[in-house]
């Protein structure tokens, strides 16, 4: 009897293998910049491949485990965490994956270092980037707060290069009560004789909360109702001696996916705490830790897109169907493509606002770059978090059954992208934040001068087609704002709207790549990129609707 074993797929250096970002750093970043990070992504790449992926596949099983009591009946609530988490801590650190935009060696080319780092970092991680996207977020919010004592005590343990030293934050936003509406947040701050504040109240969902220390919210007595009754506050999670601080977890969240990282309910019974800023205006005081884990989300969806693919395409060049190999197959060759030019896309939108963010942090930034970066930190999220739902499932389905078969390691993946379009806001929430609080006109001028920027001077017939259809979507953008502006329509259209945004913007950003391509001589598949991208959907807005009144009697 002749048995037949189906060779695996393989991952290689990620960094070797991913020529579009060996590209985009040859576009973005000054010769000698990239020359002294170089060697660094070679190696993380190296390991993200090999040493973090092995672990990964071996440690699948493996859990975090909450132990609450120890032997002789003390509530103890301790975490443990799995062998991968523990060997992703110390790579994150050694490699500085908090560290090096505030080490700012590169100035405001730090940010795409350090995005570079995490994107490679990532698929291999099991989700360890949670915890440091929140401790970046907490390091950047206290810098913002000036909060002088706060900073001196948490942000270089936050920032610290050294595994032992380094801490990393939680953020508890979340109750029960809701976690896009943060203002109808019910735990009560009682401020203490010495100015420190005890907090009493329950958190719904805290992600990685084997961190050392939390930013939180939380109502200081007469603090009135909504977001700006609430404070931001600056919570350790244990004393000196390690014992909890009037904290208990309750439970760990049985979950979908990100299965290794801890998320559990909390109670927090006189917790100990310090006050971030004033007492009020809570929400505004925390915004500085969205825009940065949203950043983490765009790139951290983009990044497991990439994984999904490579894999995808290692098993299109082993597996063979109708005597030729996957990879021969024209179908297949087409679906997979598609792929690629999602995922590309995905990343130039992602890396947009992350080379926004560190122009931002340089001082290098003007007024319209601000409003771009406004619109674009919820839109790149909302966005690239749908994308890699879809990428990756499209990329399970390329593997035919064994996609779905758990000890592949494949549907991991899914499960795990799955919770990128929930947790750092909805895509709904996200949609409306994009359009509707702040100043939305100011932002959407910003996006017209930067998208003609990115399409101007094409010198290809097939880009120029392509152009004009971002020209004529953002007008009709604009033209639909002006003919619809009423609040219910607007709110009901906005997730149409800022769909529409994000992909207008990343084709933008592909023929603007695709013609960098050609300006410079180098092998030139940009066009092809851009051209099967505009293939998919871009322009979502109907002209006729659909008004929120028939969308609610089709559901009636
Ligand atoms: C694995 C995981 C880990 C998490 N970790 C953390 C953590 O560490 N810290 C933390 O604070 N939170 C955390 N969260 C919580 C997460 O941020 C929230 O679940 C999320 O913000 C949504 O809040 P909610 O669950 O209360 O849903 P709701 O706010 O109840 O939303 C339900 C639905 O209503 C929609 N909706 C809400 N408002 C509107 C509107 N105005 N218009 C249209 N649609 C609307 C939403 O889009 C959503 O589809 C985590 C969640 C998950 C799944």
């Amino acid at each position: 009897m002749s048995i037949f074993i189906q060779s695996p797929p393989s991952l290689g250096n990620q960094y070797r293998d991913d020529r579009f970002l060996r590209a985009y750093l040859v576009r973005k970043l000054p010769a000698e910049v990239l020359a002294s990070i170089e060697g660094q992504l070679d190696e993380l790449g190296a390991t993200a491949g090999g040493e973090l992926y092995e672990l990964q596949l071996e440690d699948r099983l493996n859990e975090p485990r909450l132990i609450q009591w120890d032997a002789w009946g003390n509530r103890i609530d301790r975490i443990e965490i799995t062998k991968l988490w523990q060997r992703a801590a110390e790579v994150a650190a050694r490699d500085g994956l908090i560290a090096i935009p505030y080490e700012r060696a590169h100035g405001r080319y730090s940010r795409i270092h350090q995005f570079a780092s995490v994107y490679l970092f990532h698929p291999s991680s099991d989700v360890y980037t949670c915890p440091l996207a929140m401790s970046d977020g907490a390091a950047r919010t206290l810098i913002v707060s000036g909060n002088r004592g706060l900073i001196d005590r948490a942000v270089p343990r936050l920032t610290s290069r050294d595994p032992v030293f380094a801490w990393t934050s939680g953020q508890w936003m979340t109750e029960a009560t809701g976690g896009s509406d943060v203002g109808t947040t019910l735990t009560r701050a009682e401020r203490l004789a010495d100015d420190r504040w005890r907090l009493y109240g329950k958190k719904w969902f805290t992600s990685a909360i084997t961190s050392q220390m939390a930013l939180t919210l939380a109502r200081p007595e007469g603090g009135g109702p909504g977001g700006s009754g609430l404070a931001m506050f600056y919570v350790e999670t244990r004393d000196e001696n390690g014992s909890l601080n009037g904290l208990k977890v309750e439970r760990l969240k049985d979950k979908l996916g990100t299965r290794k990282v801890p998320t559990a309910e909390l109670l927090l019974e006189g917790t100990l705490a310090h006050l971030v800023g004033d007492t009020r205006n809570g929400t505004r005081h925390i915004e500085p830790m969205l825009v940065v884990t949203r950043a983490w989300n765009s790139v951290t969806s983009v990044a497991f897109m990439r994984r999904a693919l490579a894999l995808a395409l290692s098993y299109a060049r082993e597996r063979r169907a109708f005597g030729a190999s996957l990879s021969e197959l024209p179908l297949h060759v087409d679906t997979l493509a598609g792929v690629e030019a999602e995922v590309r896309g995905a990343f130039l939108l992602a890396f947009e606002l992350v080379e926004l963010m560190g122009r931002q942090e340089a001082g290098d930034i003007d007024d319209e770059q601000r409003a771009l970066l406004r619109l674009l930190t919820p839109v790149a999220k909302l966005v690239t978090a749908k994308q890699a739902v879809a990428v990756v499932s499209e990329c399970i389905e390329a593997f035919g059954g064994a996609g779905y078969v758990e000890d592949t390691g494949l549907p991991l993946i899914l499960r795990d992208a799955q919770v990128l379009p929930i947790w750092e806001g909805t895509t709904n929430v996200l949609s409306l934040d994009a359009l509707l609080r702040g100043d939305p006109a100011t932002g959407l001028a910003a996006l017209g001068t930067r998208l003609e920027a990115c399409v101007q001077g094409v010198t290809e017939a097939r880009l120029a087609r392509l152009a004009k259809r971002v020209l004529d979507t953002l007008s009709h953008v604009q033209e639909w704002l002006r003919s619809h502006g009423e609040a219910q329509m607007l709110q009901a259209n906005a997730r149409r709207l800022a769909m529409t945004i994000g992909r207008t913007w990343q084709l933008a950003l592909l023929i603007e790549h695709a013609q960098w391509e050609i300006a410079s001589n180098r092998a030139a598949d940009g066009v092809a990129a851009a051209a099967r991208f505009a293939t998919m959907p871009v322009d979502l807005l109907a002209n006729d609707g659909p008004h929120p009144r028939d969308s609610a009697a089709l559901l009636d």
